[in-house]
């Protein structure tokens, strides 16, 4: 029986993923709606989309969702400092 090489190692993961389906774990909340989720297994990524689905995370999604997180971070700031100072003032138009 011949010794299983490196290459053949690295095979594993993704076999046992065709077998036995992805193992998905969040490995990023980028909003309260919008997580990106990585296979712990074979460390393919998906992330919600605007339906609200799993897609497969590609370097688009990857883009919409670092801005999702700074829209995201940005809104609850300023939510937390309007509490603090909430005036009735009309704002600018
Ligand atoms: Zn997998």
């Amino acid at each position: 029986m011949m010794r299983p090489s490196t290459n053949k190692l690295a095979l594993i993961p993704k076999m046992y993923c065709h077998f036995f389906g992805h193992d998905y774990v969040v490995s990023k909340k980028v909003t309260s709606h919008v997580k990106e989720y990585t296979c712990k297994h074979c460390k393919h990524e998906l992330t919600t989309n605007s339906n609200g689905k799993l897609t497969e995370l590609t370097p688009k999604f990857r883009e919409i969702n670092a801005l999702l997180e700074r829209i995201y971070n940005s809104k609850s700031e300023r939510l937390k400092s309007k509490t603090i100072s909430s005036l009735p003032i009309y704002e600018q138009v």
